[in-house]
């Protein structure tokens, strides 16, 4: 099976967490990570929310196009706190060929454990990119995350159940 071509752009704080991502990525799926450092303040603010002060997850991705065409697979790194329709909040959001992950809520004193969340969350996403949905195994890294325990709970690489339907949905 090929790897499929992913771009990671972050902002330039966070650097350091999208190389992290990337790593837990390429090792997590049958991706090709790469980071790419750019200013993305425009487009958060033009997608946030002032009310709630979060930006909005769907309006933020719309933003850099679903191009349907493009074959890359694009992750965005912010540190805005987002959220999508019915939801206080979110860690992260994928449509289509595009998702967002942000640190936000991920954040800890303890650095080794924040970047470990940033990982998780980030191979979660592009897990959805590739077509896999929520899985109920709450160790395996598809596992929807309703709050930071349970992203702490589970770890970073699928179950069998999720590797074989990815291995599935390559073929199909
Ligand atoms: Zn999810
Ligand atoms: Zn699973």
């Amino acid at each position: 099976m090929g790897r499929r071509r992913l771009r990671i752009v972050a902002e330039g704080s966070l650097r350091e967490e999208a190389l992290e991502g990337s790593d837990a990525v390429r090792e997590a799926l049958p991706v090709e990570p790469e980071v790419v450092v750019a200013d993305l303040t425009e487009r958060v603010s033009s997608s946030r929310n002032r009310m709630r002060g979060q930006v909005n997850a769907v309006r933020f991705l719309e933003s850099i196009g679903t191009d349907p065409r493009r074959e890359e697979l694009v992750l965005l790194l912010i540190s805005d706190d987002i959220y999508i329709d019915g939801f206080n909040f979110c860690f992260g959001l994928a449509y289509g060929k595009s998702a967002v992950v942000s640190v936000y809520r991920l954040r800890s004193r303890d650095r080794q454990l924040y970047l470990r969340r940033v990982r998780k969350e980030v191979v979660h996403e592009v897990g959805h990119m590739l077509g896999l949905k929520h899985c109920r195994d709450s160790s395996c890294v598809m596992f929807f995350s309703n709050s930071i325990e349970d992203t702490d709970r589970k770890g970073e690489t699928l179950c069998q159940r999720c590797a074989a339907t990815l291995q599935r949905i390559a073929v199909s």
